[in-house]
């Protein structure tokens, strides 16, 4: 490996080797190639330890870089902040903390309470637990349990993965909890029923599990607004409208987890505010400092706040629940300014259009290439699923999913797939750029991924 990257690398590249767990990741291949490093990253550029360049059509990887690499202002916001003070958990608040709340609690009318933690998984187990006090302490014990769908992903702890739809991620790591039911997934590509009426019945299946489970024993549902590992599945006609009907029907609290969508992702604030949605519990992460700090938070009604805060001298009153460094000040300091910057350069905007030309091309792509069976998406969150034969939709077999992603990446262009969320549908592609992309950078994935698909084809 000497000389094949400049000084000091080497030694890097050796300590991560040694060293480092990374994940997602089976180590065995390192055994033929080196660990990629990244050094650096402007934009939605990034350089390697070899020095190779590419264009992050995934935002950070997994849909989190919102507003590119190296901003020095969220950089400076960060600074200052931890100068001035760094950290106190507990019961105290602190200034950006609160600022941030604010400013954010106005892009979510009905939505008025942040509660601060780390990371999505942990957002998503805050609704989860607060879920089953409310039956502690309001039904009687009742209402405890948490719906889930079939695809959806909601973290990687053992609460989460007890409310995960995708196979690959929770085989290994059972027994999980109690009272997480799953119901089915909402893809129109596979659906049952004609197209007209699946939005309908997708949602009805949910009402079948509610009325089998019981709906005094249901507590909320946890949906994802656009399934995104598991798929990239925008939901069907009507379908969020009879969803929200058959909860209310059952008194059963919408808990919406915009971890991916949140932040600007569909063109949005939020994902649910395409869809007319109104939540009880909204979990966000990745997006909201877009990776320049580890934060995440849940948003929710005055009215769920309010059923934590009667009787002081019960135990069960307030809600029993810290996240050590949910007092971090460094989280909510680069969420502001995160924030600014989606306002301020109109980011929105620009994934409205940019998500209408990416829409475009991908279209185009789906015309010229019979491997893509399906596009979805929203804004500039886009799958696209791969299969064998267009006609029976067989899933393009993994190795060539895999192929077509280390095609763009030997390409210099980085783009994702989904998880193996039924077992063989490991096929969708994902493409998810930073909320700053532009024409050129749209026209060099797209080619990218033409010449790739042809090639894989041939
Ligand atoms: N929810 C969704 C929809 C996600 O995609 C993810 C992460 N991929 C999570 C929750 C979990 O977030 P984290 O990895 O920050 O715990």
């Amino acid at each position: 490996m000497d000389g094949m990257y400049p000084n000091g690398i080497c030694a890097t590249v050796e300590a991560d080797r040694a060293h480092v767990w990374h994940h997602l990741f089976q180590h065995a291949a390192l055994d033929t190639q080196d660990p990629r490093i990244f050094l650096e990253g402007k934009g939605m550029t990034l350089w390697d330890q070899a020095g190779r360049e590419y264009l992050d059509a995934v935002s950070g990887g997994v849909w989190t870089v919102n507003v590119g690499y190296g901003r020095e202002s969220i950089a400076n916001a960060v600074r200052d902040q931890l100068l001035k003070l760094n950290f106190f958990a507990s019961n105290a608040g602190n200034v950006p903390a609160a600022q941030f709340a604010q400013r954010l609690t106005e892009k979510t009318p009905g939505l008025t309470r942040v509660f601060y933690a780390n990371s999505g998984s942990e957002a998503n187990e805050k609704a989860f637990k607060m879920v089953r006090q409310i039956a502690h302490k309001h039904h009687g014990g009742k209402k405890w349990k948490v719906l889930y769908r079939e695809r959806d992903y909601h973290g990687t702890s053992i609460g989460a993965l007890a409310a995960c739809g995708q196979q690959e991620r929770y085989d290994q790591f059972g027994p999980f909890p109690d009272g997480f039911v799953q119901v089915p997934h909402c893809l129109e590509y596979r659906a049952q029923w004609d197209v007209e009426e699946h939005g309908q019945r997708a949602a009805d299946a949910i009402e079948e599990v509610i009325l089998r489970e019981g709906p005094d024993t249901v507590g909320s549902i946890c949906l994802e607004p656009i399934t995104a590992g598991g798929g990239v599945i925008t939901p069907p006609q009507g379908y969020w409208e009879r969803v929200q009907k058959i909860c209310r029907k059952y008194d059963i609290l919408i808990h919406i987890d915009e971890v991916v969508c949140g932040l600007g992702r569909t063109g949005q604030w939020f994902g649910y505010q395409n869809y007319g949605i109104k939540p009880d519990f909204v979990t966000c992460a990745k997006g909201l400092a877009s990776g320049y700090a580890a934060i995440s938070c849940l948003i929710t009604t005055e009215e769920v706040f309010d059923k934590f805060k009667t009787d002081p001298g019960d135990k069960l009153s307030h809600f029993r629940d810290i996240s050590t460094f949910g007092g971090c000040t460094g989280g909510p300091a680069a969420a502001l300014e995160n924030l600014r910057i989606i306002e301020d350069e109109a980011l929105l905007d620009n994934t409205l259009a940019m998500g209408a030309l990416l829409m475009e091309r991908l279209q185009e792509l789906k015309d010229k290439h019979a491997m893509v069976g399906d596009v979805r998406g929203k804004g500039l969150f886009y799958g696209l699923e791969l299969v064998a034969d267009r006609k029976t939709k067989e899933p393009l077999a993994e190795p060539l999913v895999d192929a077509v992603v280390a095609g763009c990446d030997a390409q210099g262009v980085i783009i994702g797939r989904t998880a193996r969320a039924l077992p063989g549908f490991n096929n969708t592609l994902c493409l998810s750029p930073a909320l700053i992309v532009g024409p050129s950078e749209i026209t060099r994935i797209t080619e990218t991924l033409d010449r790739v698909l042809g090639k894989i084809a041939a």
